[in-house]
């Protein structure tokens, strides 16, 4: 938008890239050229800022890691005045959003370019998590149907929806499906979880502008708040729902509220809370059957564009039974060590990453702590994974790092491996510095604790009330 000064340029942004890549494959040795650069495009140049898509997510870390100085130099010498560059996966996955929808997609920017609230506000929506891309089996059908149904015609049948089930089971990913579909018909759509309501309402009452946080969470057509279980024993956040709830409500507002357990096992829930829940709809996702995770292997693989075989998809689906999260964790994995070693998976040694995958008693896995930060923190974990250098996306990572070494068997190397292949001086440098802050920091401090505390809570055991 605005890199159009006088003197830019006689290149356009695509020219620019055309001779970047021109120059670099004078520059590199061919095979490396043709395995990471040749495939890539131009997806977006705005304000100094080449964005340029790989295949994959790891053929973006790999760039990310090892090309990012070299090719943003070539640019910024073709261009002739100083550019950055940032690598984004760019697969056009069947069924996803079109590319252009996920360009420049950051759960940190709340994802204003794809809604428009009409109150111009921004709603942190991930354009990845639609009802096209949610695989629909045995487990999940029916709260399939009634968040389509909600999301169809909110506020006019089941309000309150409760969906409710254990973790990585699609919770998260129906709000925001319901949340995309309505702010496309133009809603005022607002996800929350119950965490950042939390803290928002602490910071407005400490700032005194309860009023605005009042206007805020009362003015939209549809409110998702996830993980309400975060909120239970929170007596000032349980009030304050309370109230929102019932504004909302009284004026045929749609409420979607997603919970691990069910409104009767949530520990320290407001009675009040519970009763207006159970008021409208409750509906469980259950954990998929053999049938249904191997159709989300299979279009998870599609949507990479990678066929792994078949005896393959079935091992992982036969091993990894309760969570699509680790599923797809396991999926991965086995894509990345392909493209690494460029040989296809055996069952050999996708058994060996399985049993890599899987926690030794009482630890939790290394994906478990990802996601425990990545909720925490209301971030996409893939984002930490990434190459964002904010800082909503850089402390969340860092802290991932010191809660991997800390709570793991893997090494530095590993940890680097799996924190998106970076170096283990990068993992040092991020350890150490969390370990610092602890010391000095009573909010990194109080972050560390609370994630430490959610990791350890295990899933499959139910409070009873
Ligand atoms: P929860 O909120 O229940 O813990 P999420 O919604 O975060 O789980 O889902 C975990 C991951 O699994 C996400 O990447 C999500 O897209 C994926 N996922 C879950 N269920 C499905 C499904 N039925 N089809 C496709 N992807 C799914
Ligand atoms: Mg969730």
């Amino acid at each position: 938008m605005t890199n159009t000064s006088d003197r830019q340029d006689k290149l356009t942004p695509l020219e620019a890239w055309q001779a970047t890549l021109g120059e670099l494959q004078l520059q590199l040795a061919k095979s490396t050229f043709d395995a990471w650069l040749k495939d890539t495009t131009l997806v977006a140049a705005e304000d100094g800022v080449f964005t340029i898509g790989a295949r994959n997510s790891y053929a973006r870390d790999w760039l990310d890691n090892r090309m990012r100085g070299l090719v943003k130099r070539t640019l910024t010498r073709i261009v002739g005045r100083q550019v950055d560059v940032r690598f984004i996966v760019d697969a056009k996955p069947v069924e996803s959003p079109a590319p252009k929808d996920l360009i420049g997609y950051d759960p940190s920017e709340d994802a204003q370019a794809q809604v428009n609230r009409p109150n111009g506000q921004a709603c942190a929506l991930n354009p990845r998590y639609t009802f096209e891309t949610f695989v629909v089996g045995n487990g999940n059908r029916v709260p399939y149907e009634i968040s389509r149904a909600v999301s169809e015609r909110p506020g006019m049948a089941y309000n309150p929806l409760f969906l409710y089930g254990g973790v990585g089971l699609g919770k998260t990913h129906l709000l925001h499906a319901i949340g995309l579909n309505a702010a496309q018909r133009g809603l005022n759509v607002l996800y929350v979880p119950s965490e950042q309501f939390t803290n928002d309402l602490v910071c407005a009452i400490r700032a005194r502008t309860t009023e605005e946080f009042r206007n805020k969470y009362r003015s939209v057509d549809v409110l998702l708040l996830d993980d309400i279980q975060f909120i239970a024993g929170k007596d000032a956040s349980q009030e304050e729902f309370f109230h929102t709830f019932n504004a909302l409500h009284s004026a045929n507002r749609q409420i979607v509220v997603a919970c691990d357990r069910p409104p009767r096992d949530v520990l320290g829930l407001d009675e009040r809370l519970r009763s207006r829940f159970e008021g409208g709809l409750v509906v469980e996702i259950a954990p998929p059957d053999f049938a249904a995770r191997m159709a989300i292997l299979q279009a998870k693989s599609t949507a990479r564009a990678c066929s792994v075989p078949m005896p393959i998809l079935e091992l992982i689906a036969q091993t990894v039974e309760t969570n699509v999260r680790e599923l797809e964790g396991a999926l991965n994995r086995v894509i990345a060590q392909w493209e690494a070693l460029r040989q296809p998976p055996t069952l050999e040694t996708t058994q060996a990453i399985l049993k890599d995958m899987l926690p030794s008693k009482g630890r939790p896995s290394p994906e478990a702590i990802l996601q425990a930060v990545a909720d925490y923190f209301g971030v996409d974990p893939q984002d930490m994974l990434g190459a964002s250098r904010k800082q909503q996306i850089a402390l969340p990572r860092q802290i991932a790092m010191y809660l991997l070494c800390a709570e793991t068997d893997l090494s530095l190397a590993q940890v680097g491996a799996f924190m998106g292949k970076r170096d283990h001086t990068t993992v040092l440098h991020g350890r150490d510095k969390i370990r610092d802050l602890m010391e000095t920091d009573a909010a990194i401090r109080l972050h560390v604790q609370t994630i430490r505390e959610r990791m350890r809570q295990p899933a499959a055991v139910r409070q009873t009330a």
